[in-house]
């Protein structure tokens, strides 16, 4: 699943194809916007917040999610698709390019005014030039009790993380991701990774996961066998490829279960 890293690259080949161009085509093949013609505006500037994507004219804000399996992308005019055009929720073209929305969870339209409605309730977007981490950290302890690899799913402490990246701090600052977040050691220092991991991965693609999808590999610290835990939502041991997903990523030994010690 795309994570805010993902997003925060969409929307820069986004802005690289449609900023200050004026839109020759417009196709949303989502049936509340389907009469939407955007046809002579001009894109102003195409932005992020964790993990939404705004595109925006001077009279609306075209706000996008890719869920699951979404993604945009550019072709010049004439250019086959390299996905199935059934796929395809929304088409903005220029002159010169297409972009092409696939498989996107979210599509809306909204007017400029009224983009602040879909980001208003996150947390400070680890990638956004108003990054605040004293923000994050005050947000994360309204719930002290709430295990940190949860907290740090949700959108509305920190926007931009989802499963890959929580594995990934987690066993960068050595938490075991049970951890109530009132029992978290040095929670600023855990907030300070997470934006140094999420900016590295934004800008110095790929990142390589260390513990992420690496179940039985050895720690990097120590060579205990990496695990795999699933935090407070329950998928049947069939389902494997939940449980690779959705699961959390830790080793056992540098990460030490709540009340225990090494
Ligand atoms: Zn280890």
């Amino acid at each position: 699943m795309p994570e805010g890293d993902t997003v925060f690259r969409t929307a820069a080949k986004l802005r690289a194809a449609l900023a200050g161009e004026e839109l020759a085509r417009s196709d949303f093949r989502v049936p509340r916007y389907a009469t939407v013609d955007l046809r002579g505006q001009q894109v102003t500037e195409v932005g992020s917040y964790g993990k939404h994507l705004f595109v925006r004219t001077p009279t609306v804000s075209v706000h996008t999610h890719l869920k699951m399996e979404g993604e945009w992308r550019v072709f010049r005019c004439g250019q086959r698709w390299t996905k199935p055009r059934v796929s395809a929720r929304i088409v903005l073209g220029t002159e010169d390019v297409e972009a092409v929305g696939f498989s996107l969870g979210t599509v809306e339209v909204l007017r400029a005014e009224d983009e602040h409605t879909v980001t208003d309730h996150l947390g400070p977007d680890l990638l956004g030039p108003n990054w605040d981490p004293e923000e994050a950290v005050r947000r994360l302890r309204r719930y002290t009790d709430q295990p940190i690899g949860l907290a740090l799913l949700d959108q509305r402490n920190l926007a931009g993380i989802g499963n890959i990246y929580r594995s990934e701090v987690c066993y960068l600052r050595r938490v075991h991701p049970a951890t109530p977040v009132g029992a978290v050691g040095d929670l600023t220092a855990l907030v300070h990774e997470a934006h140094r991991v999420l900016t590295k991965a934004a800008h110095e693609p790929p990142w390589r996961p260390l513990a992420y999808g690496k179940t039985r590999r050895p720690c990097q610290r120590c060579a205990t066998p990496l695990v795999v835990a699933l935090l407070g939502e329950s998928v049947p041991d069939r389902d494997r490829t939940a449980r690779r997903e959705r699961g959390i990523y830790f080793c056992p030994r540098c990460q030490p279960a709540p009340g225990t010690s090494e």
